[in-house]
């Protein structure tokens, strides 16, 4: 008995696993919209996505670990951590009005 796959059946598995991703991470885009899950973007990781602590509602809903995270920069309540990445990820948080200046290294 031949198990290997042809070369089509792997490509349609490709397909619908990237068919199933994008679904998933639209269904998440929808929730952290209503508030459901956490906004918190992280660097590598995209959103956060953990259940939102309820009351927080709306928008920039936040799970238990992220909704005190304040902005290095206002202290507003921070949206993301920042993505620069130099010798290592930055990884401040920030909100979504700031960024902070970083160096840019010289060669
Ligand atoms: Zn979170
Ligand atoms: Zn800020
Ligand atoms: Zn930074």
């Amino acid at each position: 008995m031949n198990s290997e796959k042809t070369k089509e059946q792997c490509i349609a598995e490709m397909n619908a696993r990237r068919e199933r991703r994008i679904a998933k991470r639209k269904q998440q885009e929808r929730l952290i919209e209503e508030g459901v899950l956490c906004g918190f973007s992280l660097t590598y990781h995209g959103a956060c996505a953990q259940v939102a602590v309820p009351h927080t509602g709306r928008k920039d809903a936040r799970c238990d670990e992220h909704k005190d995270i304040m902005c290095t920069n206002c202290g507003n309540r921070a949206s993301h951590e920042c993505d620069y990445i130099g010798m290592l990820v930055c990884g401040f948080p920030l909100c979504k009005d700031c960024s902070h200046p970083h160096r840019k290294r010289v060669k």
